[in-house]
């Protein structure tokens, strides 16, 4: 039985952070490799020395040595302090190469901000060999995690770090060991760091599962799990014990902030079972997700929303005959690296949802095009989408039916439909001013009240 456990930055924050997670690290049966963020703080520090000139460089790796120092110095005294020192120091000169490199390299970014794992990895694998445990702080280099595509945006290689981890991670599996790898970052072809992105450790460890053949991921964070609702909208709001893959996705892709929303992928290929557990209330079950087919005839799972958007629609005579031309508007919005969050089509209309603050760029890219073919440009501010997920939602007869009649029940007018982009949720645009009206309407009348 392998289980890969990730911790986030708020579960290695502190000493006494460290000392839980090690303690349900030990408290796992089995083989298990760990999976860190830095902790918490940390990396939104190094972004800031990333993007502002350093004159310091002392006092800049004295300051982030301390960060960590302070926890550590409650967790480590004589011949355990040295040995931890030596390590850690080994780490600090590293750490002033990477903020002292060359600038221009487009991975320098990459390359300072991943360093806050280095050390937190450090740290958890330290507590874990003062508790008499056989332990190893592995960066993602030598565990053979690999990554390719843009700075700030890598996807790992899965079949790369598969043969990678097998040959540098199964072998200490077999050892007793437990490594504690880093996450939120891989090594690229020439062995350089390249980031998955802010939130990716969670990432990371979905990754290792997938590589190692984990039998369980257990993503380990400050929250209890996936709720039925955001609570701060819906108070009868209740914890989801089980989803399936597709649900779990959808809900991490609308802004859940449980789960990063790549993680699903690595683990759903493998049929890998994912748990969202809480560091800081064990005891608690969590969240799991799996191939679960539901049985029982719940209708909707949970209700999301994306607040403060805006419906971009562009004008021209019988576009839809001139795909073309939406293949233009769709690219001169990618150019600019706007997050399109839906499309919908008419004869003489594309209308895309973006964010508000998105909304004058893309403007001035549209306006841009060259002219003639785009007649009108509509903007309408301030709507948000909702994102109703249940399994097979839309194989339900009627199910949409149903849901816009309690959605007109909100006194709602609907702006915008997506529905069968995904068959685990039907995604509509409102009203800003409507969005809690709905969200609490939909969950009483399919969630809150007797659904489940
Ligand atoms: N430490 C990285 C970040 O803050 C990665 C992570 O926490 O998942 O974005
Ligand atoms: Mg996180």
């Amino acid at each position: 039985m392998i289980t890969v456990m990730k911790f986030g930055g708020t579960s290695v924050g502190s000493a006494e952070a460290l000392t839980r997670v090690a303690n349900i690290v030990a408290n796992t049966e089995g083989e298990k490799v760990v999976v860190v963020s830095a902790m918490s703080g940390i990396t939104n520090y190094l972004v800031g020395l990333a993007e502002n000139p350093v004159t310091d460089i002392d006092g800049v790796v004295e300051q982030f040595a301390n960060k960590h120092l302070i926890e550590a110095g409650q967790l480590f005294e004589g011949e355990a302090m040295d040995e931890f020192r030596a390590e850690f120091d080994e780490r600090l000169v590293a750490f002033r190469e990477a903020v002292l490199s060359d600038r221009e390299d487009p991975l320098y970014k990459d390359n300072v901000t991943s360093q806050g794992e280095r050390f937190s990895s450090l740290m958890l694998a330290h507590v874990l060999r003062g508790m008499g445990y056989r332990s190893e702080a592995i960066t993602s280099e030598a565990a053979g995690i690999c990554a390719e595509g843009h700075p700030q945006a890598g996807s790992a290689d899965l079949v790369k770090t598969a043969s990678g981890m097998t040959m540098r991670v199964k072998p200490l599996l077999a050892m007793g060991c437990i490594p504690i790898v880093t996450g939120f970052y891989g090594a690229n072809h020439e062995g350089k760091p390249l980031t998955f992105g802010r939130g990716g450790s969670d990432y990371s460890a979905a990754v290792v599962a997938n590589a190692i053949d984990a039998d369980v991921l257990e993503i380990w964070t400050d929250v209890d799990g996936f709720m039925s609702a955001d609570p701060r909208m819906v108070k009868g709001a209740i914890k989801i014990d089980e989803m399936n893959f597709g649900e779990a996705a959808e809900l991490a892709y609308f802004g859940a902030k449980v789960l990063h929303p790549r993680t699903i992928e690595p683990v759903r290929l493998k049929h890998i079972p994912l748990k969202v557990r809480n560091s800081f209330r064990p005891e608690e079950p969590g969240t799991l997700i799996h191939h679960l087919r539901r049985s029982k005839n719940e209708l909707l799972r949970s209700v999301a929303a994306k607040t403060d958007l805006s419906i971009i629609t562009i004008s021209s005579a019988e576009i839809a005959y001139r795909p073309a031309m939406v293949a233009r508007i769709i690219n001169a919005i990618a150019e600019i690296d706007v997050i399109i969050y839906s499309i919908s089509t008419s004869l003489s209309t594309v209308a895309f949802l973006v964010h508000n603050n998105d909304v004058k760029l893309t403007l001035r890219q549209l306006n841009g095009l060259n002219g003639g073919d785009i007649e009108r440009i509509d903007v309408k501010n301030d709507v948000a989408l909702i994102c109703a997920v249940g399994d097979d939602l839309l194989d339900k007869c009627g199910v949409s039916g149903d849901i816009f009649s309690a959605v007109k029940d909100a006194g709602a007018n609907v702006e915008m439909i997506s529905e069968g982009a995904s068959d685990v949720s039907l995604n509509f645009v409102v009203p800003m001013s409507k969005v809690v009206d709905v969200v609490r309407i939909l969950h009483d009348k399919y969630i809150g009240s007797g659904a489940q």
